[in-house]
């Protein structure tokens, strides 16, 4: 890549100083240890002629470097010898010097006080022997005067301006060398980046699937960004000083290519945000334009390609003065727009345009558009990455919400299913249990006798016994101290009577004033005397009840029972229930107040 020139400088007698006093124009190159500076400045152009030095016999003429063949008036196939002069500052005398020739476009061949030093490329003087080559170089050589001269022979072909258009650069041979170093790093460094911002770009659209209403735009803007790279990366043209055998010709068209390629995508991109930014009918024109230049690059030469993209450039001006006029009208109905992309593209056109005057030479100036596409793509990425960090963060956010939710939910769940399952306990108990005194109802007592009946039938030696109670002339209790007074006698009974059952006894309310009792497992003269003492209390709590008709002035109740046991027998519970009844009949017949079984 870098060529180094052993000249033969032990033996090289350094000019007298006195060949340089009579030289009017010799330009002072005034670097210093850390800096270089453009080695520009008034050249002896020789036209059609290939000299080793100056030479004052020969017709020449004074130009200021870097110019074209082109700028000077000649047509861009043709060559010559530039000469110029340089005084260098005394420090740098015994010093190794470098001269940077980035890209030139053509061919050359250089000498330094007359002795050759480097060359690239063929220079010919037909188009048959001129070989372009497009590369950067450098030429070193140790300082052995303050004054030196430098030749270059030129020859340019199928270029469009031919020449040495490109500015070199003078400087003590380590910073230029850092300098150039300092230069690829970054070019690569943002290149780089902007082709991983473009895959990444790429590989999300696809991941997201076509399905997605962005994944087109995603997808287009990505292609975009990597063809951006490219084109960045050929334009510079530092990809010759990477790939030292790209030929220079598809070198160029690439240059070309990629530029429009680059373009063709972004078009897409802007015409997929909205038809407001890109008219269809410009659009499709853009498109046409493009593919057609794409298709006469591959064919052409550059000085017809590099003359379409002119007049394509043109086009380009109708899409940016329509990205315009839609950005006015999104801002003037206020709606909602990114600002970062807004600026993004303004600059981008911008610079291209600048770019684009800059090549027809109207503006002097450096390239931009290396600098802004990637400042572009930076914003692009700064902004992406913004709306991913958001979106993220909002999903991870929904999720912890959703996850809490879920488990507050859960939490609710078996809580509710607690008081559920209480909630059914008590309706359980509700629903066997009397409303007004508490005791067991009707349906609880069936299905407890028919259990106990069941029991006691494979029980051998056991006794059930089953007490019909009733209270004597409730009747007349209500009629004479109402309603509300009966219902708080039934309340009052129920619990004298639950007091002093005997453990395990099971007391329902039958309906009305009617009372039933279960006994279990207990001798019957046990049963008998439980009975008879529960008729002794509810004597003794003295309920009183004056309106009974006989000589007692205090509630009272009747007994009837019937029982189960190795003597007696009954088929079913309906029996005993009835046998009770009739036991409690005669009990009322034989004057209440009593217990009959
Ligand atoms: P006996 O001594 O023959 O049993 O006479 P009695 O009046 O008690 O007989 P009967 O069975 O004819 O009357 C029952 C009465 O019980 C009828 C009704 O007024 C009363 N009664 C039934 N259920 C309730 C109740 O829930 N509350 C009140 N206060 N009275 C009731
Ligand atoms: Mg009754
Ligand atoms: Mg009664």
């Amino acid at each position: 890549m870098l060529l180094l020139q052993q000249s033969s400088w032990a033996l090289y007698e350094p000019v007298a100083e006195s060949y340089y006093a009579h030289q009017k124009n010799i330009n002072s190159v005034p670097f210093e240890e850390n800096t270089t500076t453009y080695l520009s400045g008034q050249w002896q152009y020789y036209p059609k002629q290939l000299l080793q030095t100056a030479t004052p016999t020969r017709s020449s003429r004074t130009v200021l470097l870097p110019i074209s063949f082109k700028e000077m008036g000649y047509p861009q196939n043709t060559y010559g010898t530039f000469v110029g002069h340089f005084k260098i500052p005394k420090e740098f005398i015994g010093r190794r010097i470098a001269i940077w020739i980035p890209n030139q476009y053509g061919a050359y061949r250089m000498y330094l006080n007359g002795d050759f030093l480097l060359r690239l490329g063929k220079v010919g003087k037909t188009i048959q022997t001129h070989k372009t080559e497009n590369a950067p170089r450098f030429a070193y050589f140790i300082a052995e005067s303050e004054y030196f001269t430098v030749t270059m022979q030129v020859s340019s072909f199928q270029s469009l301006h031919g020449g040495l258009e490109n500015p070199m650069r003078i400087g003590v041979s380590q910073t230029v060398n850092r300098q150039f170093q300092q230069l690829m790093m970054s070019i690569a460094g943002v290149c780089g980046a902007v082709i991983g911002v473009g895959v990444f770009t790429i590989l999300f659209a696809i991941f997201r699937g076509a399905r997605h209403n962005q994944s087109h735009g995603f997808l287009v803007f990505g292609v975009f960004i990597i063809f951006l790279a490219l084109h960045n990366l050929f334009s510079a043209p530092y990809v010759y000083t990477v790939f030292t055998n790209i030929d220079w010709l598809w070198g160029t068209r690439l240059e070309y290519i990629f530029t429009y390629l680059s373009a063709f995508f972004f078009i897409n991109y802007m015409f997929l945000l909205n038809q407001r930014y890109l008219h269809p009918a410009v659009f499709t024109i853009a498109v046409f334009v493009l593919s057609f230049d794409i298709v006469i690059t591959c064919l052409s030469m550059p000085e017809v390609f590099e003359k379409l993209a002119f007049y394509s450039f043109l086009l380009g001006i109708i899409v940016v003065l329509n990205f315009a006029y839609g950005f006015y009208q999104t801002v003037n109905r206020h709606e909602p727009y990114s600002t970062i992309n807004l600026w993004a593209v303004v600059l981008l056109c911008v610079t291209f345009l600048h770019d684009f005057l800059l090549s027809l030479n109207w503006i002097d100036s450096v390239n931009l558009s290396f600098a802004s596409t990637s400042f572009y793509a930076f914003l692009i990425m700064v902004q992406q990455s913004r709306n991913y960090a958001y979106h993220s963060d909002r999903i991870e956010k929904l999720n912890n919400n959703l996850l809490e939710l879920n488990s507050s939910l859960d939490q609710k769940v078996k809580e509710r299913t607690v008081q559920l399952s209480e909630l059914n306990e008590r309706l359980e108990i509700q629903a066997q249990t009397d409303a007004l005194t508490g005791a067991f109802n009707r349906r609880a007592l069936n299905s407890e006798i028919q259990r106990q009946f069941n029991e006691t039938a494979q029980q051998h030696n056991a006794v059930l016994a089953f007490a019909m109670l009733d209270v004597d002339y409730f009747k007349k209790y209500n009629d004479y101290y109402g309603h509300l007074k009966g219902d708080e006698i039934l309340q009052q009974l129920v619990q004298v009577i639950q007091r002093n059952l005997p453990e395990h006894a099971y007391l329902a309310r039958y309906g009305g004033e009617e009372f039933a009792v279960i006994l279990r497992n207990m001798p019957v003269v046990v049963v008998e005397k439980s009975l008879q003492h529960l008729l002794q209390i509810i004597r003794q709590h003295q309920f009183e009840h004056m309106n009974r008709g006989d000589h007692k002035q205090y509630v009272t109740i009747s007994v009837g029972a019937a029982y189960i046991d190795r003597n007696h027998h009954y088929p079913d519970i309906h029996e005993l229930m009835k046998a009770a009844d009739q036991q409690l009949y005669l009990a009322k017949n034989a004057g209440r107040d009593q217990l009959k079984m």
